[in-house]
């Protein structure tokens, strides 16, 4: 679970209706790092991917943010 901001640092992508793919269970990204397809919801809930402790053993922390202008 995190709760904090990602450091200025962290890599940042911009995410198009072409990054989201739906499952019976949701929307799913591609793990930037490792590739593996994780749930929105579990990025937001846990901060890794799918592959973090089974498929690659991928080490990324991820974070969504949402972005707006008015
Ligand atoms: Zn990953």
């Amino acid at each position: 679970m995190t709760d904090t901001e990602p450091p200025a640092d962290a890599a940042r992508m911009f995410l198009g209706q072409d990054a989201l793919s739906q499952r019976d269970d949701g929307f799913v990204i591609d793990c930037p790092e490792c590739g593996s397809s994780t749930l929105l919801a579990d990025v937001v809930r846990e901060g890794r991917c799918s592959g973090y402790d089974d498929v690659t053993g991928c080490g990324a922390d991820l974070w969504l943010e949402l972005a707006w202008d008015s």
